[in-house]
């Protein structure tokens, strides 16, 4: 399937499964928010604690928090986001359309030969690394570069726009502050850095995990879940000797790659993309890309963030955030590696692995399927329970089952429609065992049990279904 296709093909299946939602649908949507549905929800939890249990119950030194949206709003002036957290964008003044200076000018220089499409490319980078938002301008108007809505080069100036979206604390207008929702999680664990050190006895080095939402008013939001304006990031801080900063950043890259491909999705799916133009506040950085149906694309990022966030809130602040070292017989400010994975980004990652349309057409008649192939740790349902008939007893006997199971996984129950059609609905969420109750049951204590990637079916004991499916989705 072609990625494009591919793409629009999740997004219908995502509505019609219960998986995503466009944001207040009934209203025509908001732009680039989402709400997630019944299997959505599901399937994002699953996430969650798969990640929250590798980086807090399998490490011995990473403890979790979960800090507020709202912070005091001097955070967002130390961490440098009130000054620095922008992109360049214009907009054309007769279609109103607003565009990113950096898309605008990639999405024309795509039409170019290479070597001016390099050398365009190369002076925006210039010009963006210097703030010369007039020079950039320039570059728009020497270029002829035109908006694609109303064919124009009828420009603005180019202005900065911050990304973060502020609101009033307070219910009196004229004693409310504004505050900002937090365009990233981080800022909540370098404030708390010393309550939980101490509170914990952390020994550095030491982490603090936290997932949580985030929201950015993205000037170009697109690519279905990929970019929203809120999302959820998974964190974690990594608190280290200065010095040593380098050796946790390669140990941080290595054991988040580990994590990805302990989701069963090949190597050759990723890469690492290393910057070359770090950020205000890093020494080191790289984000590890997939190869979404967009193409290569940022999916986590890791960062060795020196010291810079603790030292400014400490100068901000006016606390002292340093820790003393006993080994060393020393105080300092810790150097910090991050690694900072959308959670939104993961999900529309395992649906683009797991989405697949089978062909099973045979001689005699024509057939097909879409099936989510999704880790059986992760998938919304485990066990689907399904009686073959509505009566004889058979029902009893499922119940009985999803008794004994549903307190250890979550399981699906239907009695339903022709056994092939309720097969089906369970491969399009994702169901990786489906057990059918028949008659034969009541005779040996025997039941089918379909496995969804193989479709094949087998005869085992009911008593040992249980068993089954916690070994296959346990970790
Ligand atoms: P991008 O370059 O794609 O805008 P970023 O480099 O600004 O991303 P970070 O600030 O490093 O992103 O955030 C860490 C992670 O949070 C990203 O790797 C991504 O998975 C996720 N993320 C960031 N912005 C968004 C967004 N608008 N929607 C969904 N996820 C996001």
């Amino acid at each position: 399937m072609a990625n494009e296709n591919k793409l629009q093909a999740i997004i219908s299946h995502c509505k019609e499964y219960g998986f995503v939602f466009p944001s207040s649908e009934i209203y025509d949507g908001l732009g680039a928010v989402y709400d997630y549905g019944q299997n959505g929800a599901e399937l994002k939890k699953n996430i969650k604690d798969y990640w929250w249990k590798s980086m807090t119950q399998l490490h011995d030194h990473i403890v979790g928090i979960d800090a507020a949206i709202f912070m005091h709003p001097t955070t967002w002036k130390a961490s440098g986001h009130v000054d620095n957290f922008s992109d360049p964008m214009i907009d054309n003044k007769d279609s109103k359309k607003r565009y990113r200076v950096d898309h605008l000018i990639e999405a024309y220089a795509e039409q170019l030969a290479p070597d001016a499409s390099a050398a365009l490319i190369q002076s925006m980078e210039q010009l963006i690394a210097a703030d010369d938002f007039a020079g950039l301008k320039n570059l728009i108007d020497t270029n002829n570069i035109k908006c694609s809505v109303s064919g124009t080069c009828n420009w603005t100036d180019v202005r900065q726009f911050n990304l973060m979206f502020g609101t009033q604390l307070g219910s009196v207008a004229e004693e409310s502050s504004e505050i900002y929702l937090r365009p990233e999680t981080a800022q909540g664990i370098f404030v708390n850095f010393l309550n939980v050190q101490k509170t914990g006895r952390m020994k550095i080095p030491f982490g603090i995990a936290q997932i949580g939402k985030a929201f950015r008013n993205e000037i170009v939001a697109r690519g279905f879940i990929f970019r929203m304006r809120e999302f959820e990031q998974m964190e974690m801080q990594f608190f280290v000797r200065p010095g040593t900063q380098q050796e946790w950043y390669q140990y941080w890259k290595e054991a988040r790659m580990q994590w990805h491909l302990s989701l069963g999705i090949s190597p050759n799916k990723y890469r690492f993309h290393d910057h070359v133009k770090l950020a205000h506040y890093a020494d080191a950085a790289c984000d590890i890309e997939y190869d979404f149906p967009m193409g290569f694309k940022e999916l986590e990022g890791i960062h060795s963030r020196t010291d810079f966030d603790l030292k400014n809130h400490q100068q901000f602040s006016g606390k002292k955030l340093t820790y003393f070292d006993t080994e060393l017989n020393q105080h300092y400010i810790p150097y910090v590696v991050e690694t900072s994975i959308g959670l939104d980004r993961t999900f529309l990652m395992l649906l683009s692995e797991a989405y697949q349309e089978e062909d099973l057409s045979t001689e005699e008649k024509q057939d097909a399927r879409v099936v989510l192939k999704l880790p059986a740790m992760l998938a919304p349902y485990k066990l689907a329970i399904l009686p073959l008939l509505k009566k004889d007893g058979l029902p009893e006997i499922a119940k009985e089952l999803m008794a004994e199971c549903r307190g250890s996984f979550k399981c699906f129950y239907e009695e339903k429609d022709a056994i092939g059609k309720r097969y089906r609905r369970m491969d399009a969420i994702g169901t990786p065992f489906c057990v059918t109750i028949d008659h034969q049951t009541k005779e040996d204590g025997t039941v089918t049990i379909r496995h969804r990637d193989s479709m094949l079916q087998e005869r085992v004991a009911l008593k040992d279904i249980k068993q089954i499916v916690l070994n296959a989705v346990q970790y």
